[in-house]
């Protein structure tokens, strides 16, 4: 299954790839993951991208480009793939058909997981992550003790850019410049939307729905 999961920041893309990821055993591709594990690393390439990251910007196509075509060559990609966060601009998108015809790998559906503004601030606002890679919401979906990861008993984080400013800044870029994406699947004919205002497990079973069709 090749797939993009897409959607504004917060819609729940990383919390649905990484149940999908397990479910239907594809691999998830976050390129905030790879930028943000870059970012621990001190590499410079995740130098370079912070201050695009913490003001809530995009960081250049070029970038990302090169990133995407790196992951999708490694081996774990041959029996398909679940892209979240990538493509966010048109270049990103058209880069991402070329580099597929290339490898002969279709993209057969961009999931939109459709949420309102006024509830992506409370769900950005609400995040916490471990390093591990674990996310949590502290109201609907608490990690059984306060501020503690359940998986790996890490110290819980809010990202520098789940802060109000970087948040409304995110919106905004999102409907700038990645919202445009919608029309250019829709015309692929590709594109699905789903409601993404219940919760995790209620939009899990219809996203599972929609795929095993
Ligand atoms: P994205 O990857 O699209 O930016 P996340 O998956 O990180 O979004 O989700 C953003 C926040 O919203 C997280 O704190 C997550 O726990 C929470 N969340 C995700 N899906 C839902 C949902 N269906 N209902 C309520 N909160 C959710
Ligand atoms: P995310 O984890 O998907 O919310 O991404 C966090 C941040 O990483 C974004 O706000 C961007 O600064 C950067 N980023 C992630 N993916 C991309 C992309 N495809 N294009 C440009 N910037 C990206």
């Amino acid at each position: 299954m090749n797939i993009v999961l897409f959607g504004p920041p917060g819609a729940g893309k990383g919390t649905q790839a990484k149940k999908l990821a397990g479910h239907y055993k594809i691999p998830h591709i976050s390129t905030g993951d790879i930028l943000r594990a870059n970012l621990r690393e001190g590499t410079e390439l995740g130098l370079a991208a912070k201050e695009y990251m913490d003001k809530g910007e995009l960081v250049p196509d070029e970038v990302l480009i090169g990133i995407i075509k790196n992951r999708l060559a490694e081996p774990d990609c041959q029996v398909g793939f679940l892209l979240d966060g990538y493509p966010r601009t048109i270049p990103q998108a058209d880069a991402l058909s070329g580099i597929l015809d290339e490898i002969s790998k279709p993209l057969e559906v961009v999931l939109n997981i459709d949420v309102p503004d006024n509830e992506l601030v409370i769900r950005l606002g609400g995040r916490r992550m471990c390093s591990c890679g674990a996310s949590y919401h502290i109201k609907f979906n608490p990690p059984e003790m306060d501020g503690i990861c359940d998986t790996c008993g890490g110290t819980l984080y809010q990202r520098d850019d789940d802060k109000d400013d970087a948040i409304r800044q995110r919106l905004k870029v999102y409907q700038e410049q990645t919202q445009p994406l919608i029309d250019y699947y829709n015309r692929m004919g590709i594109l699905v939307t789903v409601d993404g205002t219940g919760d995790i497990d209620e939009v899990f079973a219809d996203i599972c729905d929609m795929l095993d069709k």
